[in-house]
């Protein structure tokens, strides 16, 4: 992958990861106000709800962070582009379309065939826990 690229790809990166902190922020702080104006007229079970929402919310916005960083470590070590399964270029359209993708559309392709074939109960259990590819 050409330098050039390679920063583009860096800045779309950070700029993503600064948006995720910075609306996390915002929600802390919106949650803390609208936590102290409860007071005692709370409805607990719907503030249960409320929490347990922004639990699975934060999971997924932690996940994408982590995918972020990695993303940004392949780039410092030149390995950004590369499919992590054959070790060739990932395709530049993959790339524009899903930018943390670390595998090419034949690696991942071969992946989903084989989650399929998990899924049917066709795969021996031995081959063990599925891939997590991009
Ligand atoms: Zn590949």
């Amino acid at each position: 992958m050409e330098i050039g690229t390679a920063l583009r790809f860096k800045g779309l990166f950070e700029e993503q990861k600064l948006k995720l902190l910075y609306s996390n922020a915002v929600l802390d702080e919106e949650f803390n106000l609208r936590t102290d104006d409860r007071l005692d007229e709370v409805d607990q079970s719907s503030s249960e709800l409320e929490t347990s929402m922004r639990m699975r919310l934060r999971n997924r916005e932690a996940l994408y962070l982590k995918k972020i960083d990695l993303a940004l470590r392949r780039i410092t070590e030149g390995e950004f582009g590369s499919c992590e399964g054959c070790g060739d270029d990932i395709e530049m359209r993959r790339l524009e379309a899903r930018p943390m993708t670390t595998f090419c559309v034949a690696c991942k392709e071969t992946e989903e065939r084989l989650e399929l074939g998990h899924v049917d109960g066709r795969m021996p259990k031995s081959l063990g826990r599925r891939l997590q590819l991009g």
